[in-house]
């Protein structure tokens, strides 16, 4: 199998420890109420890599549904032995378990069971390559080392991904980057099985919380980043996905994410992919059930979407699966500010108007 055509030369967040100050199967849906199905507005993933496709290429992405199983290792190094409590370090990060249930609305269980007790790994920890910009093989002989040292105690086979969390007296292992599997490789293995995922975490865990493990893992999911490699970090998303600014206001994933990870279902999706007017009521993304985001499809690549967030409005935001991560394939209009009923989106190139309603609904309006 080739290599994906925009696989990073660096680990996945690599690139962002030198741009963060901190461091570091579709279903058919009926055309309800006049709008098209729902695939008729799923965009076509145009990168090879993560991206804003609808559909997830699963020679590279794990599943975001059903049980996930996650071994977390505590790792520790010749030049920095660890004599504390694991302990602290699993509750630190233990809230990703339940943030994952919430915002995937009960479809996703990760099943995280720490191993405690210290790993040695048999290099220094400077050694892996953390202070250099880490490539795509220095990641992978890290998360070697760890899955080698662990293999007397655990069964790996058992289990969909690792987090390998690390001492907090290795201070040069600074950032907390994804590892997803090459499969043109021969890749990590253990007890007969390939490890295709893993986050292994630096000291930023301690900066950001429990949230980094959900960004990565959400790179796991084939999530693309939408804080920007370039430039003014936070300028297309900020907040308002954790897959933006971790430490947002409001770091949720964005409808759109959540219907790209089997979360939202296409019936409660309401999609405009030629001229027309439809009035939508969305249900907040914060919350169960009904219509979560309303789509306008404006090309072969593009749309805008619109979605509730609770207590602050109407979101929109623009979508392009054929633009790269970390080039901003989203984009929230408005300056990055929810709408409040009363006010409207416009984009007269595209023929798009989005009235916001009271009531969390949305007219949605494309006349060309
Ligand atoms: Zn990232």
């Amino acid at each position: 199998m080739p290599i994906p055509p925009h696989r990073p030369r660096l680990a996945v967040d690599a690139a962002a420890a030198a741009v963060l100050s901190c461091m570091v199967a579709p279903t058919t849906a009926t055309a309800a109420d006049g709008l098209a199905p729902a695939s008729d507005c799923a965009l076509p993933g145009r990168t090879g890599w993560t991206d804003e496709g609808h559909d997830t290429d699963r020679a590279l992405f794990q599943p975001a549904t059903g049980t996930r199983r996650v071994l977390t290792l505590f790792v520790d190094f010749p030049d920095t032995p660890a004599t504390e409590s694991t302990q602290p370090y699993a509750d630190h990060l233990a809230p990703v378990a339940d943030w994952f249930g919430t915002a995937g609305y009960g479809r996703i269980r990760l099943d995280v069971t720490p191993l405690h007790r210290w790993m040695r790994l048999p290099a220094p920890s400077d050694s892996y390559g953390f202070a250099r910009g880490l490539t795509f093989e220095a990641h992978e002989k890290y998360l070697q080392d760890a899955i080698t040292a662990a293999d007397p105690y655990a069964d790996l086979s058992r289990y969909d991904m690792v987090y390998v969390v690390p001492t907090k007296a290795a201070t040069v292992i600074s950032f907390s980057p994804a590892y997803i599997h090459d499969p043109a490789t021969p890749g990590v293995t253990a007890d007969g099985t390939r490890l295709k995922w893993a986050v292994t975490f630096g000291q930023d865990m301690w900066h950001w919380g429990f949230k980094v493990a959900v960004h990565e893992t959400g790179h796991t999911f084939g999530l693309p980043d939408l804080y920007a490699f370039s430039g003014a970090t936070h300028r297309y998303v900020g907040g308002w996905d954790v897959m933006g600014d971790i430490a947002g206001h409001a770091p949720q994933f964005l409808g759109w994410h959540s219907w790209k990870l089997g979360w939202t279902r296409d019936r409660q999706v309401a999609c405009l992919a030629g001229t027309g007017r439809r009035t939508v009521a969305l249900t907040p993304v914060e919350r169960p059930g009904g219509t979560k985001i309303a789509v306008v499809r404006t090309g072969e690549t593009t749309g805008y979407v619109a979605e509730a967030r609770q207590g602050q409005g109407i979101l929109v935001y623009r979508v392009d699966s054929a633009v790269q991560t970390g080039e901003g394939p989203v984009r929230v209009m408005n300056d990055q500010r929810a709408y409040a009923p009363g006010e409207a989106f416009t984009d007269p190139d595209a023929g798009v108007r989005i009235d916001v309603l009271p009531g969390s609904a949305v007219r949605v309006t494309r006349t060309r």
